[in-house]
């Protein structure tokens, strides 16, 4: 009973998984997506899994820079730049290449003497009206930077896509014509496809791919399992069974009185909830796999409990595990029962969840 809620991580399939994309990329290099702490992986035991990988990518300076502490000495993408001169010089010291998004961090790089320092990515926005240049203003724009008193080491080009796990590729074609039209005839190494544009496969995936979620044994795609690509889940959400009680035909469980039994019921408590990133908006029938059988999550998530329907599954008793997601139920099917996507759910596992390895 010691073994109550964990995120048993299996870098095993992580490593297995670096591997289809890899596969799947062809020629193009991988930059393994580890911002939000690794999806929820943990960030440093994640990159050190899959240390082989061409490069990282962090959304936050703070990420970056303890991806180095942690002994990282690969490239480093901070996809969404600097925005300051002190951030620019901690940057600089623990050599992370910078994604250029905006005028103003051109303006940071004139300011500091250039940008001699650092590899530049220059993001051109082709239609997601996120991060990046207007095709109109990539020209002054890299121009701007051609002008800089030092030039970047090294130049890029990076776009991302806004639909690319939409199956009609209208809008990805739409971006990837604009990004084509924007480059022109430069010879820059670029960067456009995370994982849905990757395994939906987008034909100009470009030299770098960034694959985040596939990376993790999930599927982008609403219509297309993490298996049908071969990917394993790296993450199993597992907890315990606190107790078991028996609820007669219209007897109520849980705040609210949300639920009433149909039927006699066999009710197994079990020791995960808000609390650990167990969304409060789980539905009743959101499935948990205990003794290898999906069984119906019932009435409302409570900060540290939920309560199971188990009727008819023999066995279950105080410490039975049970899955949440990961092997056995995939975290794509529990995410569509909460009105949500299998990134939030890995990203919301909260601290108080040990992270194992398996
Ligand atoms: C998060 C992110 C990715 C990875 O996306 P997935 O859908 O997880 O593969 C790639 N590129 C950028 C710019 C991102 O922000």
């Amino acid at each position: 009973m010691s073994r109550l809620i964990r995120a048993v991580i299996d870098t095993q399939a992580l490593r297995h998984n670096l591997n289809v994309i890899r596969a799947r990329a062809g020629r193009a290099r991988v930059i393994a997506v580890v911002k939000a702490n690794a999806y929820g992986h943990g960030l440093a035991s994640t990159a050190l899994a899959i240390q082989d990988a061409d490069a990282f990518a962090v959304a936050r300076l703070e990420e970056g820079m303890s991806l180095r502490a942690a002994g990282i000495t690969s490239r480093i993408v901070l996809l969404e730049g600097v925005f300051s001169r002190s951030q620019l010089e901690d940057a600089a010291q623990d050599n992370l290449d910078l994604v250029v998004h905006d005028a103003r961090q051109i303006e940071l790089l004139e300011q500091a003497g250039g940008a001699g320092r650092f590899a530049v990515w220059i993001k051109i926005d082709t239609g997601m009206n996120r991060l990046g240049f207007a095709p109109r203003d990539f020209a002054p724009a890299l121009k701007r930077v051609r002008m800089l008193r030092s030039a970047p080491r090294e130049l890029r080009l990076m776009t991302h896509l806004a639909c690319a796990d939409e199956r009609d590729g209208q809008v990805t074609r739409a971006q990837l014509a604009a990004f084509a039209a924007t480059i022109g005839e430069l010879k820059h190494e670029t960067s456009v496809v995370n994982s849905a544009g990757l395994f939906g496969g987008v034909a100009a995936a470009g030299d770098w791919v960034r694959p985040g979620l596939a990376l993790y044994g999930a599927s982008p795609f609403a219509d297309a399992t993490a298996a049908d690509f071969g990917l394993r889940p790296v993450m199993t959400l597992m907890s315990t069974v606190l107790t078991v009680r028996e609820v007669s035909r219209g007897e109520r469980v849980g705040y609210g009185g949300a639920w009433s039994a149909p039927r006699d019921s066999r009710i197994a408590i079990i020791a995960a909830g808000y609390g650990d990133g167990v969304p409060r908006s789980f539905e009743t029938g959101t499935p948990v796999l205990i003794k290898k059988q999906r069984a119906a999550l019932v009435g409302r998530v409570s900060m540290d409990m939920i309560a199971v329907d188990v009727t008819g599954i023999a066995g279950i008793e105080v410490g039975t595990p049970a899955t949440l997601w990961g092997e056995g139920l995939p975290v794509e099917e529990v995410a569509r029962h909460a009105g949500t996507i299998p990134y939030e759910l890995l990203c919301s596992v909260s601290q108080r969840v040990p992270l194992e390895p398996r």
